[in-house]
């Protein structure tokens, strides 16, 4: 049994076989065989290593002649280690001896000398490593032959594990049979994790290396609210998750019961408590929840989720959907956020080489040089929005100027939608989301100008402390309670009050319920959280009372870093609302 520790970004608990994907690309069937196909199984490892042989013979011969010998000598050690005896009788005998199937088997060793590799931490054996998984993968891709199932074929449950997965891998996984998915790196905010929360994945990410210790079809346990992986569990373990398990039933009976109840405090304050949604379909369970609407919804997905540009009717129809589903309430459609980590295959051509994209041409920023595109979108949303409370919400804005530019094409739109005597929404409230340090810094300018303020602080976070949100390499640096971060968040909050507008915060931070006392007393009454988070917040806010609140702010403004902050914050919950723990 193998314990592997990184960060939870999706709850829940589930076990399975492992699909390891990116370096095996597909799904070993059988880990065990029966005694009477023993003698075929090892046989079949004989033939597949004679056929990969002859396989990188010739790559050898071929890159020889084309690019000259030099290269070819390369798979000149490829060709040693598969025609190495060694490695077919370490093959054979867990095959003999442990009735492992041969593709299980074959992983198994393989995999055993990459970690070895991997472990002398030196960059020239850890591209070893990468050889050994290039072996793997063609010895599997004999023995699997028509077995090959890769991830748009499933048929059966699998626990998804994977170096990385992309928002738009991860927008695609077949939710049928994928059950939860771990990653080798990723941060708390990206946007795979984000995702995993939206489908309702239990997810595990920032894992660091561990591919290497895990063979396709291992039964593994991905536990989502420890940040856990399990590999090959004993039955001891086994036991003692069937017993959270029950746990996890009576708490989520606790938070059925709150979905009724208002997110005020103590003393009357009401707080609008909304869901963040990346699909439609995020609203059923906002709904359930009790959500006060939906404050942001991510709609690039409609973008990531599809092979081709989303047309005007498209983008109509998903917004009448979350409209019709929210029966009434209000909801705010953020315009495209394209660009860093969620890049579509057909707008791949406008980040070719970019430097850094997170820096690069962004969302509102994009929006703005792809007019067409964007006109597209603002169109869809003024229909969609007849009848219904909608706020238009632009991305990532770092000037007045942009600002002022996006919402002269929302006013352009209306124009021509006018003209042409169709029907739409001429009140929308038009906002903004905070996250770029200079739109936080400037919150009193930019509040003199818009309908609403929304703080992204994934991004904000980024920004500030120059630490990538999908990057565990630099988590440490990306901290929600940094001193300068509850400045920023001061400061919005303020400009917001003076201004008379309204002020949510859409970030991640809000749905760690540490932080609700804290925002509240910078004057935040709107909060939008993953939907799953809506009962655990709600819980928290219903604890609060404003003399509280006010204690915990000022005392927060007396610490300088993010570790007493985060502490002090942590033992003032547990005070609070001991049963809502992280
Ligand atoms: C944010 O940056 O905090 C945010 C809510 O937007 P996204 O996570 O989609 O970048
Ligand atoms: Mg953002």
């Amino acid at each position: 049994m193998i314990i592997k520790r990184g960060i939870a970004v999706s709850p829940g608990v589930v076990s399975g076989p492992a699909l390891i994907i990116g370096t095996e690309d597909f799904r070993i069937p059988y880990k065990m065989v029966r005694a009477d196909v023993v003698e075929g199984e090892v046989e079949k490892v004989k033939v597949s290593l004679a056929k990969v042989a002859t396989e990188i013979a010739e790559s050898e011969r071929v890159a020889s002649e084309r690019i000259g010998k030099q290269y070819g000598a390369i798979f000149g050690a490829h060709l040693m280690m598969a025609q190495d005896p060694k490695l077919a009788n370490e093959i054979e005998e867990l095959i003999r001896h442990r009735r492992f199937s041969a593709e299980f088997a074959s992983s198994q060793v393989l995999r055993k000398y990459a970690k070895q590799f991997q472990d002398l931490g030196d960059a020239y054996f850890a591209e070893r490593a990468t050889d050994i998984f290039d072996l793997e993968k063609r010895i599997l891709r004999h023995l699997l032959g028509e077995r090959r199932e890769d991830l748009a074929h499933l048929t059966s449950p699998v626990i998804v594990l994977s170096r990385n997965l992309t928002p738009s891998e991860t927008a695609g996984l077949n939710r049928k049979y994928v059950k939860g998915f771990a990653t080798e790196i990723g941060g708390h905010t990206s946007h795979t994790a984000i995702l995993a929360g939206a489908l309702s994945l239990p997810a595990v990410v920032g894992l660091g290396s561990f591919l290497s210790e895990v063979s396709g079809g291992q039964m593994v346990i991905l536990d989502g609210n420890r940040g856990e992986i399990i590999i090959d569990p004993d039955d001891e373990t086994l036991d003692r998750y069937k017993d959270s398990a029950e746990e996890m039933r009576s708490v989520r009976k606790r938070f059925e019961l709150l979905r009724g109840l208002e997110a005020s405090t103590k003393d009357g304050l009401r707080i609008q408590l909304q869901g963040n949604i990346e699909f439609p379909e995020e609203t059923e369970m906002c709904m359930e929840h009790g959500a006060d609407g939906i404050g942001l919804y991510r709609t690039e997905f409609l973008y990531l989720g599809s092979s081709t540009i989303p047309s005007e009717e498209d983008h109509y129809e998903a917004y009448r959907k979350v409209i019709a589903a929210m029966n009434g309430k209000p909801i705010t459609i953020r315009t495209l956020d394209i660009g860093a980590d969620k890049i579509p295959g057909y707008f791949s051509h406008l980040y070719n080489g970019e430097a850094n994209a997170a820096l690069g041409l962004r969302s509102i920023r994009l929006s703005l040089q792809e007019l067409t595109l964007f006109k597209i979108q603002l169109r869809a949303i003024l229909r969609a929005a007849v009848g219904a409370d909608v706020g238009v919400m632009f991305p990532l804005v770092s000037t007045l100027l942009e600002f002022r530019q996006a919402r002269a094409t929302l006013l352009d739109v209306m124009e021509d939608l006018e003209e042409q005597g169709i029907e739409f929404n001429r009140h929308v409230r038009i906002g903004m989301m905070v996250e770029v340090p200079a739109a936080a810094i400037m919150a009193r300018e930019f509040a003199a100008e818009v309908d609403f303020f929304s703080v992204g602080t994934n991004d904000l976070i980024q920004y500030t402390l120059a630490a990538d949100r999908s990057d565990p390499a630099v988590a440490k640096w990306f901290n929600s309670g940094d001193p300068a971060i509850m400045r920023l968040l001061k400061n919005v909050g303020e400009a917001a009050v003076e201004h008379d507008i309204s002020a949510s915060i859409c970030g991640q931070i809000c749905s760690d319920p540490k932080f609700i006392p804290v925002l509240i007393g910078l004057k935040f009454k709107t909060f939008s959280v993953s939907p799953q988070a809506i009962p655990e917040i709600k819980e928290v806010i219903r604890s609060l009372d404003s003399q509280r609140i006010e204690e915990i702010t000022r005392k927060v403004f007396t610490f300088d870093s993010a570790r007493s902050i985060e502490t002090y914050l942590q033992g003032e919950l547990i005070k609070l609302c001991p049963e809502v723990t992280r």
